[in-house]
């Protein structure tokens, strides 16, 4: 099992990087979105340097919010179009996986018609993204239509997309993220892991909101060894090195509470 931590992409891409190197992380969820990630802003060659120097794996992100279920067609092209961009600077940078979000039309459409405008989207990425091998995974967001039939939907439809699991954004409207997991675990091939109180998606502390740790991570380590981010939002690092040291101990054993 890997642990990493993503860039804020509000802040530079190379401060980021070495703090991520200097406490001991994995690797680097890479958010490549404005302001400081936007494509333009930065010099892949540079950043491919930098992470080749600390010895940092990593894995690629794009942006949460880019609209590819939107019902103005124009709109989800031009996502997809960015997605793409984005994506062969990932591919410039050797990135074998990237992660895309889900992305729901207003409730004036059906989720049978926010399924078809997104497989429309992820078909045209998807083809794109086989050309050079990079694996393409779905990040549910945890809004109201990320159930599993959705999910399911969008998985089989697309054949040869990737589930990414977001613990937090599953953890929200009753869900078990632990069913989700156990789930899609054939199509699992990365994490994000997050607390909340089970009603709004808060970035917390691993152990600070209602996420039973002990219980998902056992689950999770009995079929997954991959990489897992810590999503953990917060100005005060301490708590994502805490976040760290707690999320070592479960997974190795080491807690007695395990
Ligand atoms: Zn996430």
């Amino acid at each position: 099992m890997k642990v990493g931590f993503p860039n804020n992409p509000r802040k530079e891409i190379r401060d980021e990087i070495k703090w991520i190197a200097n406490n001991g992380f994995n690797f680097i969820d890479l958010f490549l979105e404005p302001d400081k990630g936007e494509l333009g802003k930065f010099n892949t060659g540079e950043i491919k340097k930098q992470l080749d120097y600390y010895s940092l794996d990593w894995v690629g992100h794009t942006a949460w919010y880019l609209p590819i279920g939107s019902p103005v067609k124009k709109l989800r092209n031009c996502a997809v179009e960015i997605i793409k961009q984005y994506l062969d600077a990932f591919v410039d940078m050797g990135s074998d996986k990237v992660t895309i979000h889900s992305n729901w039309p207003t409730s004036l459409f059906t989720e049978d018609e926010g399924v078809k405008f997104q497989t429309e989207s992820i078909q045209s990425i998807l083809n794109f993204a086989s050309k050079s091998g990079v694996k393409i995974m779905l990040e549910p967001l945890g809004t109201v239509h990320d159930h599993v039939n959705n999910i399911d939907r969008l998985l089989e439809l697309n054949e040869g997309l990737y589930f990414h699991a977001d613990i937090g954004h599953l953890n929200i409207y009753g869900r078990d993220p632990v069913d989700y997991l156990r789930r899609y675990k054939d199509k699992l091939i990365h994490v994000h892991l997050h607390d909340n109180n089970g009603i709004d998606d808060l970035h917390l502390p691993i152990g600070s909101g209602n996420i039973d740790w002990n219980y998902l991570i056992n689950v999770l380590k009995s079929f997954y060894d991959g990489t897992i981010t810590l999503e953990v939002f917060t100005d005060d690092r301490e708590y994502v090195l805490y976040s760290k040291k707690k999320l070592l101990e479960k997974w190795n054993g080491n807690n007695h509470n395990v």
